[in-house]
């Protein structure tokens, strides 16, 4: 029974994915979010059967049926891993008696995360129209979760501080506004220090590597700036699905 729940969970994060896809660039683009789906590179109106998440990318072998110019591996790599991050929380939430609720977070939760993750990866901008709304619907599921106020507020605090310590002290070099805003973002959504430790602490450490092998490749140099927030969402989205986990084997270390 749990397989065909999770086809299911499967099949609406490839939709999901395959929306957050075109809300992100009509995000970019200022447009309204209503009207049908058209290719970035020649505006024709996309028909429904090449819409269809993943499928249709194989089917056109990443080229518009239009004008031929490829469509970004964007698409079916955020409609994959949409699918794939909702099936994993799926699975998570399944033993849990906040089964509803506890889904609804973390499938709104990484919603959000996909679009921040895009938007900065794509133009090394944090969509604040995106992180305040997650901040504030986050911090009411939580609430609901039955974290206290007061943790939730404090842990956002503190997420929040740690960046605005590196923002003043690095003279706003490397640290952006809106990385400070998504400090916000995960502490309020971890509202414990080891699990908000274990999304920082893995997104230094994820981008450490990552800086390391572009270096040694030289496809960026020192100066060239790769953003914060990607790793950030990254480090998140370790912690909301193997968080219980690695704190577990943490801990079995002493
Ligand atoms: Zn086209």
């Amino acid at each position: 029974m749990e397989f065909i729940f999770g086809v299911f969970a499967a099949l609406i994060g490839l939709v999901i994915g395959s929306f957050l896809n075109c809300l992100v660039w009509r995000l970019y683009k200022e447009d309204t979010i209503l009207g049908r789906s058209y290719c970035p590179s020649c505006s024709q109106t996309i028909s429904w059967f090449d819409n269809i998440p993943l499928l249709s990318f194989l089917l056109l072998r990443g080229r518009c049926r239009h004008c031929r110019r490829s469509i970004s591996w964007q698409y079916p790599l955020v409609e994959f891993f949409t699918a794939l991050l909702f099936v994993l929380t799926f699975l998570q939430a399944a033993d849990s008696v906040n089964f509803s609720l506890l889904l609804a977070r973390d499938w709104f939760l990484i919603s959000s995360l996909m679009i921040i993750f895009i938007y900065d990866f794509r133009w090394q901008m944090v969509p604040m129209m995106v992180v305040w709304p997650t901040t504030a619907i986050v911090a009411v599921l939580n609430l609901f979760l039955g974290f206290s106020w007061l943790a939730i507020l404090s842990s956002g605090l503190v997420g929040a501080g740690f960046f605005m310590a590196q923002y003043i002290l690095t003279k706003k070099r490397g640290i952006g506004e809106g990385d400070i805003w998504l400090g916000l973002l995960l502490g309020i959504t971890f509202p414990t220090l080891s699990y908000l430790g274990l999304s920082l602490i893995s997104a230094y450490f994820i981008g450490s590597i990552i800086s390391v092998i572009l270096l040694i490749s030289k496809n960026k140099g020192w100066k060239s700036k790769i953003a914060l927030g990607p790793f950030l969402v990254i480090g998140a989205i370790i912690t909301l699905i193997y968080g219980q986990e690695i704190i577990n084997w943490y801990l079995g270390l002493f």
